[in-house]
């Protein structure tokens, strides 16, 4: 591992477009102020405003620039888990703050548009759950990752028919309806989602939701494993968690293959204790249905909190945390009480390099709390 003190301006040709346009925060823009005399970057495409890597070189700002954006490659990172968006307000539901079932699983229209909007002014940037879970996140200097998760299917993907050019026409209010609209209203943003899906996809009819998971995947939306019919796995015996794992692996391959991602969102978040050492879990994470050899790379509970960073010791790829997408008053681990605590200092802030992993040097005194890099180069300041 190569841990170096940063002291010194070591500035590489790479800056991202999103760094260089678009809504910057102060604190982004003053540290753009003050390398830009510095910064080379090479000339744009014909046809989008993208700045080509001149190298694979990794850039670093001072000490200073770091501590004053917040820096932080080792704090948490919010993954939400959302179930189904349905077209109302939130005056037509009889529950609080955009819930439309006592639980709050699942969410109105007008409060899941609210809530994207909330984390775009909190300088939040969306990134894909299979980057994360490959140590790979790519958000601009000073902003700080979002992943959006959706289980179930139903009522997310509301199809209404199709254009003369074969593109889907979605219910505006449906999940992707409202998602589709704040990428072309923030294309800084990064618009994307993870969906997880039962055998009956999004209940638009397979054929219907065989066409709509091509353009998903081919538009910037991923598709995962939410299993076969939904059960408890940990209530499952070997044989029942292969089938219920393998054959929705199975379906996926045959409607998009190659395209979706090798990650199971576990029904009721169960087994709990994945990590207990009961033989059978092992089939959640490879197995043989039907022929068809699987091998899955991350699971995701359904708990309460932000995630750990991918960097750290506690992180557990078969056991990842996400936020519940609902409201309640700020207490029992809503949106708010999640994001008020990420916000007073628990947050990922990324340095705009998915390539290195920065941190105060202080978060890591004990030594062993920094644990897997991915091969990325590991900086520090003090
Ligand atoms: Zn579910």
């Amino acid at each position: 591992m190569n841990i170096r003190k940063v002291t010194v301006y070591a500035l590489i040709a790479s800056m991202a477009a999103s760094l260089l346009s678009g809504c910057k925060s102060d604190t982004e823009t003053s540290v753009m102020d003050a390398i830009s005399t510095s910064v080379q970057t090479t000339a744009a495409t014909t046809e989008i405003t993208e700045t080509v890597p001149e190298t694979s070189a990794f850039v670093t700002y001072t000490a200073e620039e770091y501590r004053n954006a917040g820096v932080n490659e080792l704090n948490s990172v919010p993954i939400l888990m959302y179930h189904r968006v349905y077209g109302m307000t939130n005056a037509e539901t009889q529950y609080t703050g955009g819930n439309v079932d006592k639980d709050g699983y699942n969410r109105t229209s007008e409060a899941f548009e609210a809530d994207l909007r909330r984390y775009y002014e909190q300088g939040y940037r969306m990134m894909r759950l299979t980057d994360f879970v490959d140590g790979y996140i790519d958000v601009p200097f000073g902003y700080s990752p979002l992943i959006l998760t959706f289980d179930d299917g139903i009522r997310d993907v509301v199809l209404q028919g199709w254009n003369d050019d074969g593109t889907p026409v979605f219910d505006p209010t449906c999940a992707i309806g409202i998602l589709e609209k704040i990428k072309s209203e923030y294309p800084d943003y990064n618009v994307t989602a993870t969906f997880f899906v039962n055998s009956q996809l999004f209940e638009n009819g397979e054929e219907e939701d065989r066409k709509v998971m091509k353009w998903m995947v081919d538009n910037g939306y991923d598709i995962g494993n939410h299993t076969r019919d939904h059960k408890k796995l940990g209530d499952c015996d070997a044989d029942e968690i292969e089938k219920q794992v393998g054959s929705m692996f199975k379906k996926l391959d045959e409607i998009i293959p190659g395209q979706y991602v090798d990650i199971v969102a576990l029904p009721f978040g169960s087994p709990e204790n994945i990590g207990s050492g009961k033989p059978q879990y092992d089939r959640i994470f490879s197995g043989t249905y039907d022929g068809f050899t699987y091998s899955t790379k991350a699971a995701l509970l359904c708990a309460w909190t932000r995630s750990y960073s991918p960097f750290v010791r506690d992180y557990n790829n078969m056991a990842i945390r996400r936020i519940r997408g609902y409201d309640n008053g700020g207490t029992e681990w809503d949106i708010e009480m999640n994001f008020s605590q990420l916000n007073a200092g628990k947050r990922y802030i990324s340095d705009g390099d998915p390539n290195t992993v920065v941190f105060p040097s202080s978060d890591n005194s004990s030594g062993d709390w920094l644990k897997n890099t991915f091969g990325h180069q590991v900086i520090t300041y003090d």
